[in-house]
C-alpha cells in the first residue's frame, strides 16, 4: 500500500467519535444498530480508498441516517398494480378478500383447531378444515391442499406415478415464468416423462400406445397461458378419461388457474371449472389458490378418494403442508363461493375482472384531471382504450377491454416517468408500450387512492 493510501486511511473517523457524535440517532435506533451503520459506512469507505477513491470528507452522521431510516422501512410494501395485468406473479398474486385477509389475521393471533376436533377433544387433520367446503363446490369425492399447485403436482406425481413413465402430450410441455417447467418437476418425483404427439397434434391413440408402453399415468396440463392456433388437435377430458377408464390408468388435470364458478362474466370464456372437469371423467384435479380463486398461495388437489388418500399417505405431504393463515385464508374465500354472486363482488380478483368498463372509465376520466392539475402543462395526460390481462402466465390470454391514463411528459422519458411513479411513499406500477407511460385503471380501486398519493386533491 501506498504511502498516500495509508495517510487517507488513518484520517478516517474513529468509530467512538462517531457515536459520540450521533447521539441523537442512539435515541431513535438503539445504539447497536447505529454502531453496527457507522462500522458499515466506515468499512466501505475504507474499501473505497484502497480501490483508489478519494477519502471522504464529513457527512458521516448524515450518511448513517439516511441509511437507518432506508433500513426501517419493511422490506414488503403494499403498492398499486396498475400494470393491466389483474393477478401479476411478481406483485402478489391474488388480492384476498377482507373476509380471507381477516380470517388470517385471527388464525395468526390465536391459538385455533388446526389439527384439533373441538366436540371430540381429539386430534384432527388440517385438511378437513377446507376439504368438505372443496368437496361440495366441486363435486369431488375429496381434497386435499399443499403450499402451491406445483407442490401439488409433485405430490400428484411422486404418490400416483410411483418413478413410472407419465404420458404428456408435447402440446402441454410447459414453463410458467421460468421457475415452473415439468419435465423438470417430474424429474424430481422420479417419474419419467413420455411425450407423446406433436407439438399441435394428439390423438387419443397416442394416449393408447403411450399406455400399452407402460404410461401408469396420463397428465393434462391445462395450456390457457399460451395458444396453438391453426392446425391442431387433442383429445378432450371425456376423450382422454374413456382411456382412463378402460385402461385402469388414472387421468389427471392441472388445471392451472382453477375457476370455480363460470368466469364467461369475467370475460374468459373458456376457462374451464373444477366442477365440469370432474364430472367430464378427470380422476384429479389439481389448480393454484392464489390465481383466479383469487385466495392464498395453496395448491389444490381434488378427485378420487383412494387416489387423494394416498396422496395424504404420501411423507412429501408433510413437507408440502400449509400453514395455519393459509388454510384460514383459503376457508374463508371458498365460503364466498357458496354464493356466486357474493364471491364476485367479494373477491377482488373476480370483482377486477368483471368490473365494467363504464365504471373504470368514470375513474380514468377523474384520475386523468387530477393528473392535468398536478403536472400542470409539464405533461399531456389523455385517456386511452387498453387491453387489461388476467395474467399469471395461467389464464387465457384473452383480451379484456380496460382503460388507461397515458401521460407524456415534456421532460421525463417514459422509462423516467416510470421510475417517478415508483419513487411515491406507495409505489405505483404502470407500464410502457409503444413508447408510452400508461397506469392502467381496471385494478384501482378508486380515483382518490392514486391522487392521494400524488398529493393531488380529487
Ligand atoms: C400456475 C400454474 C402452475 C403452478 O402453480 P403455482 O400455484 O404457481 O405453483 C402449474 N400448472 C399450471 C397449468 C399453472 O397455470
Amino acid at each position: 500500500m501506498t504511502d498516500d493510501v495509508n495517510e487517507k486511511l488513518r484520517s478516517l473517523p474513529s468509530i467512538d467519535r462517531l457515536v459520540a457524535e450521533a447521539s441523537e440517532l442512539v435515541v431513535t435506533y438503539g445504539r447497536p444498530r447505529v454502531v453496527e451503520t457507522l462500522r458499515t459506512l466506515i468499512a466501505e469507505a475504507r474499501r473505497g480508498v484502497i480501490a483508489g477513491g478519494p477519502t471522504p470528507g464529513d457527512g458521516w452522521i448524515e450518511a448513517a441516517t439516511r441509511r437507518l431510516s432506508d433500513t426501517d422501512k419493511p422490506a414488503l410494501t403494499p403498492l398499486l398494480n396498475l400494470t393491466g395485468v389483474v393477478v401479476h406473479t411478481n406483485l402478489g398474486r391474488a388480492v384476498m378478500a377482507e373476509e380471507a385477509a381477516r380470517a388470517a389475521y385471527n388464525a395468526a393471533r390465536n391459538n385455533i383447531n388446526l389439527e384439533y376436533r373441538v366436540g371430540e377433544g381429539k386430534r384432527g387433520d388440517r385438511d378437513e378444515l377446507v376439504a368438505d367446503l372443496l368437496t361440495e363446490l366441486t363435486g369431488a369425492e375429496s381434497a386435499t391442499v399443499v403450499n402451491n399447485n406445483a407442490a401439488a403436482l409433485l405430490l400428484v406425481l411422486n404418490t400416483l406415478a410411483d418413478g413410472q413413465p407419465v404420458a404428456v402430450s408435447r402440446g402441454e410441455l410447459i414453463e410458467i415464468g421460468g421457475s415452473f417447467r415439468l419435465p423438470e418437476i417430474m424429474g424430481i418425483t422420479g417419474a419419467t416423462l413420455m411425450e407423446i404427439g406433436t407439438t399441435n397434434r394428439t390423438h387419443v391413440a397416442d394416449y393408447e400406445r403411450a399406455i400399452a408402453d407402460g404410461a401408469r399415468l396420463i397428465l393434462r396440463v391445462h395450456t390457457s397461458n399460451y395458444r396453438l392456433v391453426g392446425f391442431t388437435s387433442t383429445p378432450s377430458t371425456r376423450e382422454l378419461a374413456a382411456v382412463a377408464r378402460r385402461t385402469g390408468v388414472p387421468l389427471v388435470v392441472d388445471l392451472g388457474a382453477g375457476a370455480l364458478i363460470d368466469t364467461s362474466p369475467l370475460g374468459l370464456p373458456d376457462e374451464p371449472t373444477i366442477r365440469q372437469t370432474l364430472a367430464d371423467g378427470a380422476d384429479v384435479v389439481t389448480v393454484s389458490g392464489d390465481k383466479l380463486l383469487g385466495g392464498p398461495q395453496a395448491g389444490i388437489v381434488v378427485g378420487d378418494k383412494g387416489l387423494v388418500d394416498r396422496m395424504k399417505k404420501n411423507h412429501l405431504k408433510r413437507a408440502l403442508r400449509c400453514d395455519k393463515m393459509t388454510i384460514a385464508a383459503l376457508e374463508a374465500t371458498l365460503r364466498l363461493y357458496r354464493d356466486p354472486a357474493e364471491a364476485l363482488a367479494a373477491i377482488p380478483t373476480l370483482a377486477r375482472l368483471a368490473r365494467p368498463v363504464a365504471e373504470i372509465q368514470r375513474v380514468a376520466e377523474e384520475v386523468a384531471a387530477g393528473m392535468r392539475r398536478h403536472f400542470g402543462d409539464m405533461a399531456e395526460v389523455s385517456v386511452i382504450d387498453d387491453v387489461a390481462r388476467a395474467g399469471s402466465g395461467s389464464l387465457p390470454e384473452v383480451d379484456i377491454p380496460s382503460v388507461s391514463v397515458a401521460i407524456r411528459h415534456k421532460e421525463k422519458s417514459p422509462d423516467e416517468l416510470a421510475v417517478w411513479f415508483r419513487r411515491r411513499p406507495t409505489p405505483v406500477i404502470g407500464r410502457i408500450e409503444n413508447d408510452l407511460f400508461r397506469l392502467d385503471m381496471r385494478c384501482l380501486e378508486s380515483a382518490k387512492s392514486l391522487l392521494d398519493i400524488l398529493g393531488v386533491a380529487s
